[in-house]
C-alpha cells in the first residue's frame, strides 16, 4: 500500500472564541471562522482523515517525505518527520494521528483496540473555561457538574485575564489570591468526597506557586498543574520537592517525550502531561509507556478524538482520566460540531466517559455540511 495524496477541505463554520492580544482567547459573540479537514488517500482506496491541516504546509513538507511510502509504517515515518528540519512537533503528530485513522478504517477497529485495548470508559473531569466568572460561579458550575455525574472537576480560574478590572492581561502576572477565592467557593459547594484539581496555565511565579500549592492542600487538591511557564525546569523541581501536592506537567514544552524524560530524570513533577500536539499518538503513547516504568501517572493533556484513543489503551493507574471540557454554563457541550455526527466523549451518568468503538479515530463526518459550507 501506497500513500497517494493528502487533500485538505477547508469549510465555514463558527465558534465563539476570539483571539486577544495577548496571544490567549476570550468567551465571545458566535463568529464565523474556518475549519478544515484532511484526507489521506491510497492507492488500495483506504483513506484516513484527520480534522484540521493546511494545504501549503502539507504540499510544502509532508507529501515530499511521505507520498509513495507505504501508511502502515508509522513508526519509520515517525522519526523522518522527527529528523526533518522543516517539520515541527504539532505538524508530525497531526500527520500521526491521520495514519492512526487510517490503519483503523482499514482494518474496521477503534485505535485504542489496535494499540492495546486496555478499557471501555474512563473516569471524567469537568474541565473549565478560564475567566468563567465570580467565585460564586465557578460554585454553582462545579455543583451542576456534580449533578449531572461528574466525580472530578478542574478549575480554570483567572487566566490571561486581570479578575479586577475584568480585562484580558498578559500570562503574568497571575492573580494568586483570586484563584484560590474560586477554589474555596467551589470546595465548599461540592463538599469533600468531589476530587478538584487547578490549572493556573502558567501564570505564577515560583513564590505564587509555593503559596497557591499550600493552600490547596489544606482544600484537599488532587493537583496542582502548569504553576508556572515550563521552559525552565529548576524551579519546577524545587516545587515538586517542597509541595505535598501532586505537580502535573509539563502541558506545553517543547520536545515531546524527550523532554518530558528529562522531567522524569530530574523529578520536576509528581505526574507527567502530554498531547498528541507534541508528537501524535505514537509519541503520547511512548510516553505513557515511559511513565509506566517509572511508576509515574501521566495524564493527558485536553480532551478530543485522540485522547479517548490512548485512554483507552491505558490503565487507570497510568492515565486517570480524560479532561472533558472546556465547560461553561452558557455553553451546550453535548451537541456536536456541526461538521460531526457526535462528540467523542458521552458519559454514561457516573461520571465515566464511553470510548469510541467505530473504526479508526471513530468521527463520523457530515459530507453534506461540509459541502455546503466548502471554501474555494
Ligand atoms: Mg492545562
Amino acid at each position: 500500500m501506497k500513500l497517494t495524496d493528502i487533500q485538505v477541505t477547508s469549510f465555514r463554520t463558527t465558534t465563539r472564541t476570539h483571539p486577544t492580544k495577548w496571544g490567549y482567547y476570550q468567551w465571545g459573540p458566535e463568529r464565523e471562522t474556518v475549519s478544515s479537514l484532511t484526507a489521506f488517500t491510497t492507492d488500495e482506496g483506504v483513506t484516513g482523515y484527520m480534522l484540521g491541516g493546511d494545504q501549503r504546509t502539507i504540499d510544502a513538507v509532508i507529501k515530499p517525505l511521505l507520498l509513495g511510502e507505504n501508511p502502515l509504517d508509522r513508526e519509520k515515518l515517525w522519526h523522518w518527520m522527527d529528523q526533518h528540519p522543516g517539520i515541527n512537533e504539532h505538524l508530525m503528530g497531526w500527520v500521526d494521528c491521520g495514519l492512526w485513522d487510517l490503519y483503523g478504517r482499514m482494518v474496521s477497529l477503534p485505535v485504542h483496540k489496535l494499540l492495546g485495548g486496555c478499557r471501555d470508559k474512563v473516569k471524567a473531569y469537568a474541565s473549565t473555561w478560564p475567566n468563567m466568572g465570580k467565585p460564586e460561579d465557578y460554585a454553582e458550575h462545579a455543583l451542576a457538574c456534580k449533578a449531572q455525574g461528574y466525580t472530578a472537576y478542574k478549575v480554570h480560574a483567572y487566566i490571561h485575564w486581570n479578575p479586577y478590572t475584568w480585562e484580558p492581561g498578559p500570562q503574568l502576572p497571575g492573580y494568586p489570591e483570586a484563584d484560590i477565592e474560586v477554589c474555596k467557593a467551589v470546595r465548599e459547594a461540592v463538599g469533600d468526597d468531589m476530587v478538584l484539581m487547578l490549572d493556573p496555565f502558567g501564570v505564577y511565579t515560583y513564590e505564587q506557586s509555593l503559596w497557591v500549592g499550600r493552600e490547596l492542600e489544606k482544600l484537599g487538591f488532587y493537583w496542582l498543574e502548569h504553576p508556572m511557564i515550563e521552559t525552565r525546569i529548576e524551579p519546577y523541581r524545587r516545587l515538586t520537592r517542597e509541595l505535598d501536592i501532586a505537580i502535573c506537567s509539563p502541558e506545553h514544552a517543547p520536545g515531546g517525550i524527550f523532554t518530558r524524560a528529562e522531567w522524569v530524570l530530574q523529578g520536576a513533577s509528581d505526574m507527567c502531561r502530554i498531547d498528541v500536539g507534541y508528537g501524535g499518538i505514537t509519541g503520547c503513547y511512548k510516553l505513557v509507556m515511559l511513565c509506566q516504568a517509572f511508576g509515574i501517572q501521566c495524564e493527558m493533556h485536553g480532551g478530543g478524538w485522540t485522547n479517548t484513543h490512548l485512554l483507552g489503551a491505558t490503565p487507570a493507574s497510568t492515565c486517570e482520566y480524560f479532561e472533558r471540557g472546556l465547560l461553561r454554563p452558557d455553553a451546550d457541550y453535548e451537541l456536536p460540531a456541526p461538521y460531526l455526527k457526535a462528540i467523542c466523549d458521552p458519559m454514561d451518568g457516573e461520571g465515566n466517559v464511553i470510548l469510541p468503538t467505530q473504526p479508526g479515530l471513530g468521527f463520523e463526518i457530515d459530507w453534506e455540511y461540509v459541502e455546503e459550507h466548502r471554501v474555494r
